[in-house]
C-alpha cells in the first residue's frame, strides 16, 4: 500500500494539481481544460453516483433538478484533514460550514441562474469539496436529457439541454460519462446517441450502469455481457454502481452505510459477482478509474494544452497592442504620454497631407483618392476649352450681325475678344469653388479617421481633434475660397506673357497655313480672331489646371496640417485640459485589463507547464496504478 500511495503521490497527484492550479488561475476562461461531464436521461441516477463520489447529498428529486452544468471540484486531502466546501458562480463565493447545507445552496444558487421555475442556464455552478473521503476529481453534472416539457417549461426545453450538454461533450478535453439505468436498453438512451455523435469510436466514452437491484430477472446476462464492453463497445469500458434508492433515503441510509451495503450487493450477487471481482463494479473502484482516467487523459492533453497555451499566448500579445499602451500613473509622465501621442498624430497628418506613409499603422492614402479628384479638374478644364472652341465657331460666324459695330470690315474688336473670353473663363470659378469644397471634404474626412485610429482609447482626444480638424478646414477652406476668387478676378485681366502666347498663335498660324489658303476678307480677319481665341484660352486653361489646385493643396492640405499641429500642440498650455484629454475609453480600457490578465494567466500557465514537464517527463508513460482511494464514505 505504501508503494502505491508513493505513486499516487507522485504521479497522480501532480497531474491532478497541474490541472486545478491551471484552473484556479482562471485558464478556463481562455481554453478548454481536461474535465469529465456527467450525461444521462432523467432519473438515470446520475446525482447519486456524483453523490456517492463526493459523499455529499445534491439536488434530487423527480423533474429537472439540474438546471445549471455543475461542476464538483472534488480534491483528496489527508486522513484526519478537515472537510472544506466552496461555492461560487458569478463572482459570488461562500464557503459552507456544514455538508448537510450543500443541496440547499445549489438550490440557492440555481434559482439565482435559472429563476424561480424550471428553466435551465448555461452559467456554471462551482462547488469545491475537499476531505480525506473524497477521490481527486473533477465532474461536472449537467441537466437530464429530457423529452417531454412539463408545467411550466419552455417547449423546446429538450433542445435547450440538448445544446447545453452538447457544449460540454463537444469539447475533446471532456470525457463523457453516460449514465444508463441498467434495467433500461442502453442501445436506446439519448444520452449514448448524444455521446456518440460527438466521439464516434467511444475515444472519450465511458459507460456506468445504475440501479443494478432493479434488473429485471432474467435479464442479469445480458447486463453482465454490456459491461463486460462485449454490446456497444466504448474504448474506456464500463461500469456498474449501485447508489440509494428513494426507500433508502426515506429511511436515511447514510453515504458510508450505502457503500457498505453496495459491496455486499455485488459480492454475493449471482450474476455480478464477477464483474465485482473484475473491478467493474462500486462506486469506490469507478473513483479510482475515473481518477486514472482523468490522470491518463491530462497526460495526453498536455502537449496540446501548451500549444493552444502558446497559440493564446500570441493572440492576447497582439490584441494589447492594438489596444495600446495606457497613459502612466506617473503625473509627470502623463504629459509626456499626451505630447508624444498628440505628436505622433499631427506627425501623421502632415505626412497624410504631403503623401507620405503614415506611422500608426492604418492604411490612409489621400493621394489616391485626391488623384482622381485632381484629375476631374482637369477633365473640367479641358471639356471646357472644348465647349468654347465649338462657341466661338458659332459666334464668330454670326460676328457680322452681333457684334460688328462701326467699324469696316477686317477690323477686329478687341473688346469683343476680350468678353468672350472673360465669360468662359468665369464660367469655370463655380466648377473650382465646388473642387475646393471636394476635396476639403475628403481631406477632413481622411483626417478624422487619422485621428480615430492614431488616438484610439481616448475619446475627448479624439473629439478635441475631430474638432479641430473642422475648424481649420473652415479657415483654411475660407482662405482658399478668397484665393481662388482673386485668382478668378485676375483673370478677368487678359493676360499672359507675350512671348508664351506668340509662341501659341505661331504654332496655330502655321497649322492653318498648311490648310487653307488665306484672303483678305472680312472672312480672313475673323479666322484670325478665331486663332488669337482659342490660343489664349488654351494657355489660361492650363494656368487655372494647376493654378486651382495649387491653391487647394497649399491650403486644404499643406497649411491644414500644420496648422493642426500648432493647434494641438498649444493645448499642452492649459494644464487643466490634458487630464481631461487623457481620460481612456472605458471599452479599450476593460479590453487592455482583460487582456492584461489573461496575458499574465497564461504565461503563469506556461510557466506552470514547463515546470511539470521538465519534472515529469521521465515518468509520463503508462500508469501502473490500482487502488488509490478508497471508499471509506
Ligand atoms: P438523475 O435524474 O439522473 O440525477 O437521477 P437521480 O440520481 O436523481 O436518481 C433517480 C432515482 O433513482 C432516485 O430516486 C434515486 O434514489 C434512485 N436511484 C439511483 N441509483 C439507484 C440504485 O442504484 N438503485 C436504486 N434502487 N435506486 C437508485
Ligand atoms: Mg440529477
Amino acid at each position: 500500500m505504501n508503494t502505491l500511495n508513493q505513486q499516487y503521490e507522485e504521479k497522480v497527484r501532480p497531474c491532478i494539481d497541474l490541472i486545478d492550479s491551471l484552473r484556479s488561475l482562471g485558464v478556463e476562461k481562455d481554453l478548454a481544460l481536461p474535465a469529465i461531464a456527467v450525461i444521462g436521461d432523467q432519473s438515470s441516477g446520475k446525482s447519486s453516483v456524483l453523490e456517492a463520489l463526493s459523499g455529499v447529498a445534491l439536488p434530487r428529486g423527480s423533474g429537472i433538478v439540474t438546471r445549471c452544468p455543475l461542476e464538483l471540484k472534488m480534491k483528496r486531502r489527508k486522513e484526519g484533514e478537515e472537510w472544506y466546501g466552496k461555492i461560487s458562480y458569478e463572482g459570488y463565493e461562500e464557503e459552507i460550514e456544514d455538508p448537510a447545507d450543500v443541496e440547499k445552496m445549489i438550490r440557492e444558487a440555481q434559482q439565482k441562474l435559472a429563476g424561480k421555475g424550471v428553466g435551465i442556464s448555461d452559467d456554471l455552478i462551482s462547488l469545491e469539496i475537499a476531505s480525506p473521503d473524497v477521490p481527486d476529481l473533477t465532474l461536472i453534472d449537467l441537466p437530464s436529457i429530457t423529452r417531454v416539457a412539463v408545467k411550466g417549461q419552455p417547449v423546446n426545453i429538450g433542445d435547450q439541454i440538448k445544446r447545453l450538454i452538447h457544449k460540454f461533450i463537444t469539447k475533446q478535453e471532456t470525457i463523457s460519462l453516460v449514465v444508463v439505468p441498467s434495467n433500461v436498453d442502453i442501445a436506446t438512451t439519448e444520452a449514448l446517441k448524444m455521446a456518440q455523435e460527438v466521439d464516434p469510436d467511444g475515444d472519450r466514452t465511458l459507460g456506468i450502469l445504475t440501479m443494478p437491484d432493479l434488473v429485471d430477472k432474467g435479464t442479469e446476462e445480458s447486463v453482465v455481457e454490456i459491461v463486460r464492453n462485449e454490446v456497444i463497445h466504448l474504448k474506456k469500458g464500463y461500469m456498474i454502481v449501485k447508489c440509494r434508492g428513494q426507500k433508502e433515503i426515506t429511511e436515511r441510509v447514510s453515504l458510508t452505510e450505502a457503500t457498505e451495503r453496495e459491496k455486499a450487493f455485488f459480492s454475493e450477487h449471482l450474476y455480478f459477482q464477477t464483474l465485482y471481482d473484475e473491478g467493474h463494479a462500486t462506486v469506490p473502484k469507478l473513483a479510482e478509474k475515473l481518477t486514472l482516467e482523468l490522470v491518463q487523459h491530462i497526460q495526453r492533453s498536455l502537449p496540446q494544452l501548451e500549444e493552444q497555451i502558446k497559440k493564446k499566448l500570441t493572440e492576447t500579445q497582439a490584441t494589447l497592442d492594438k489596444c495600446g499602451s495606457g497613459p502612466p500613473a506617473d503625473a509627470a509622465e502623463r504629459l509626456g504620454f499626451l505630447i508624444d501621442r498628440v505628436a505622433a498624430f499631427t506627425q501623421d497628418a502632415i505626412r497624410l497631407t504631403t503623401g507620405e506613409e503614415i506611422k500608426c499603422g492604418g492604411k490612409l492614402n489621400i493621394f489616391a483618392i485626391l488623384r482622381e479628384q485632381f484629375a476631374d479638374w482637369k477633365n473640367t478644364i479641358e471639356v471646357s476649352g472644348i465647349i468654347f472652341n465649338q462657341n466661338i465657331e458659332r459666334e464668330v460666324t454670326q460676328y457680322e450681325q452681333k457684334y460688328r459695330g462701326r467699324e469696316l470690315p477686317g477690323f477686329i474688336n478687341y473688346k469683343t475678344f476680350e468678353d468672350m473670353v472673360k465669360e468662359q473663363i468665369k464660367e469655370l470659378e463655380g466648377p473650382a469653388l465646388l473642387k475646393l469644397k471636394e476635396v476639403a471634404d475628403i481631406v477632413t474626412k481622411e483626417l478624422v479617421k487619422l485621428a480615430q485610429s492614431s488616438l484610439v482609447g481616448f475619446p475627448n482626444l479624439i473629439s478635441t481633434a475631430q474638432n479641430k480638424i473642422e475648424a481649420v478646414r473652415k479657415e483654411k477652406e475660407t482662405a482658399a475660397e478668397s484665393m481662388l476668387r482673386t485668382q478668378f478676378e485676375m483673370e478677368i485681366i487678359v493676360y499672359t506673357q507675350d512671348s508664351t502666347y506668340s509662341k501659341k498663335l505661331g504654332k496655330r498660324k502655321r497649322e492653318d497655313e498648311q490648310y487653307c489658303t488665306l484672303s483678305s476678307d472680312s472672312g480672313a480677319t475673323l479666322r484670325e480672331m478665331i486663332k488669337h481665341l482659342k490660343s489664349y484660352y488654351k494657355i489660361a486653361g492650363q494656368r487655372l489646371a494647376d493654378q486651382i489646385l495649387l491653391v487647394i493643396r497649399y491650403q486644404v492640405l499643406q497649411e491644414s496640417a500644420v496648422q493642426l499641429q500648432r493647434e494641438m500642440l498649444q493645448m499642452f498650455q492649459n494644464k487643466a485640459i490634458t487630464e481631461w484629454l487623457l481620460q481612456e475609453d472605458s471599452g479599450i480600457r476593460t479590453k487592455r485589463i482583460h487582456h492584461q490578465n489573461r496575458l499574465k494567466r497564461l504565461s503563469s500557465a506556461r510557466i506552470l507547464l514547463t515546470d511539470f514537464s521538465m519534472k515529469h517527463t521521465t515518468s509520463t508513460k503508462g500508469f501502473g496504478l490500482v487502488s488509490t482511494w478508497e471508499g471509506t464514505q
